[in-house]
């Protein structure tokens, strides 16, 4: 994750560590090397424009410039606004599932490591909080998707509703939510089908199923190998059916990282957890000092 971003970044600022004194230009000059750095990682444009605008602000002003170490306050200053611009509201591993059975609903294109992901939050609520978990799979579409869902059930010991052949999506939603209230779950997860593309059967589909179960969460999973595309995928599930937050998923690949830049600043929705292999375990909660710390190597 971020290698390619992070060993640009840290090319400019060795330089600009070793300089000793450094004059506005040596700052401005580096910066604009951030700010390609940036783009070459796939952030957006005005993200990347904006972030080194107010670095610039920062690090041109008398204290850092006339400071003993001025390249490691620019570093500093770069590493703060990094933890800004990745920070959302609140807690992103605290999902909502007070007032049981709470319903979470999982949306995403095909591929985008939905299901993956369905079951590896399952498992996490079920180790770290102790939560009983259900899951559904809502993909009529793909009956192989539905059983990869019962697979990784069975994997991970997370009840998953019955299959019953030729039900529709939005009824599925309405028996996992009676089945989640008689068998006592505190949460229901409801796996629902992606598609090559957004397409309006896709959200009208979601729609309906967000109508009939309130969801506490709605969670994307979008793949972040896909930089401003995933952004572009979420902005668009947030105006049609209003998301809670994000999942990245790939982060183990090697990927710009440009997504997980953009994300909130184009979206104004955090990213909650990210996805870092095919395993169980390998999801965690998206932590901005963390993610800066590897930015910055
Ligand atoms: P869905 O169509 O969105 O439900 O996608 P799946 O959950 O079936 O995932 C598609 C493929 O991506 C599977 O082979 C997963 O094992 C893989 N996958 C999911 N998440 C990750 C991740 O974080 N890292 C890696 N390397 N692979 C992942």
């Amino acid at each position: 994750m971020f290698e390619s971003l992070s060993d640009r970044l840290s090319g400019v600022f060795d330089r600009l560590t070793k300089q000793g004194a450094l004059s506005e230009d040596d700052v401005k000059t580096a910066l604009r090397e951030v700010r390609v750095a940036l783009l070459e990682a796939d952030v957006s444009l005005p993200v990347a424009r904006d972030f080194v605008k107010k670095v610039q602000d920062k690090a041109t002003g008398q204290a850092v410039t006339k400071s003993v170490t001025p390249g490691q306050q620019v570093v500093k200053i770069v590493h703060d606004e990094l933890v800004a611009v990745l920070t959302g509201e609140g807690d992103p591993g605290a999902l909502k599932i007070d007032n049981p059975p709470a319903p979470i609903l999982m949306v995403g294109l095909q591929g985008g490591g939905k299901t993956t992901t369905t079951a590896k939050l399952a498992k996490r609520l079920k180790e770290r909080e102790g939560k009983r978990v259900l899951m559904a799979s809502l993909d009529v579409y793909r009956p192989a998707a539905m059983q990869q869902l019962d697979v990784l059930g069975r994997q991970i010991g997370v009840d998953t509703l019955p299959i019953v052949p030729g039900e529709k999506p939005v009824d599925i939603a309405k028996r996992a939510k009676t089945q989640a209230s008689l068998g006592g779950y505190d949460v229901y997860m409801l796996d629902t089908a992606g598609r090559l593309h957004i397409d309006d059967v896709l959200m009208g589909e979601v729609e309906q199923v967000s109508a009939v179960v309130s969801p506490r969460e709605t969670l994307l999973v979008v793949d972040g190998l896909t930089g401003q595309v995933a952004v572009e995928v979420a902005q668009e599930f947030d105006d049609k059916v209003g998301i809670s937050g994000v999942v990245l998923t790939r982060m183990d690949g090697d990927g710009r990282g440009g997504a997980a830049l953009s994300m909130r600043a184009v979206t104004g929705k955090p990213i909650r957890f990210v996805g870092l292999g095919e395993k169980m375990d390998a999801l965690e909660t998206f932590e901005p000092d963390r993610i800066a710390g590897r930015i910055l190597g």
